[in-house]
């Protein structure tokens, strides 16, 4: 039976390319969503991959989401928290609305997610979690106070869970995105983004395949001795290691 595994906001953007390079490698895979059934639906006809909707900053509905794919598809092999939003805008001009959608969604995700399927994982002495972060928690980024908080507690979630869980056969990794080409960077403005383009050596925008190759791998049984590893690929834009 082939493995499972869950990939949050795995409908579009960088999310669909990872649940599609799952697919193609073997994986049962539910993609979830939150809101944009339209685009969900679309996904599902094109891939023939089983979509879900919940809030992934709802602990009631995580636990109730997960445990449905576990009922329907099988337990949880690999988690990808991939799910993730921005409110930009100056710390001195940022709502606590802002700050604690992006939190929630983007930080609160990881426990909400990772909790309901954790015990089954060492249960069974197997399982691949593999966190999204941003290059922009790596290095902070003006505008984004919140987004920046979220993705640096992403990676010291990373490497603790990493820790704890690296005896019972789980490994957690995460990567660090630079800046990929999806809706999320499409809002940013045009001249900001010829700005940002500028800084990257490589001199384009990422793909979002470019970051589902690299889950790929995580999530395999040739990966199991990488574990609380934090991945940057971004371009040559932020060389943090
Ligand atoms: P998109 O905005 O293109 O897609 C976001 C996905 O997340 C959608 O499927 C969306 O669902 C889902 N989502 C958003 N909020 C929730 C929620 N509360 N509950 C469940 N699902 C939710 O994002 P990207 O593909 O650009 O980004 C994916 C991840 O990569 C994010 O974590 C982002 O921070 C990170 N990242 C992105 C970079 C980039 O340059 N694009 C750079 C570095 C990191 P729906 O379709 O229903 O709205």
């Amino acid at each position: 039976m082939s493995k499972v595994a869950v990939v949050t906001g795995g409908t579009r953007g960088i999310g669909a390319a990872i649940s599609k390079g799952l697919k193609d490698a073997g994986f049962t895979v539910a993609a979830t969503f939150a809101g944009n059934v339209e685009k969900a639906e679309a996904f599902k006809a094109e891939t023939g991959i089983h979509v879900y909707q919940w809030d992934v900053a709802d602990e009631a509905a995580c636990a109730a989401g997960l445990a449905k794919v576990a009922d329907e598809l099988g337990p949880v092999d690999v988690l990808v928290n991939n799910a993730g939003i921005t409110r930009d805008g100056m710390f001195h001009r940022m709502s606590f609305e802002q700050w604690r959608a992006v939190l929630a969604t983007n930080l609160d995700s990881m426990f909400t997610m990772t909790k309901p399927v954790i015990e089954r994982m060492r249960a069974r002495g197997f399982g691949r979690i593999v966190n999204i972060s941003s290059i922009n928690g790596q290095k902070g980024q003006m505008g984004q106070t919140n987004y920046s908080a979220a993705k640096a507690g992403v990676i010291g979630f990373t490497k603790a869970l990493a820790q704890e869980n690296a005896f019972k056969g789980i490994t957690v990794n995460c990567i660090c995105p630079g800046y990929i080409d999806t809706d999320m960077v499409s809002a940013v403005p045009v001249d900001v983004l010829e700005g940002i383009i500028k800084t990257i050596p490589v001199g384009r925008l990422g793909k979002a395949e470019e970051i589902a190759a690299l889950v790929a791998y995580l999530a395999s049984d040739a990966a199991g001795f990488m574990t609380g590893a934090v991945l940057t690929i971004n371009g040559g834009q932020y060389i943090a290691n």
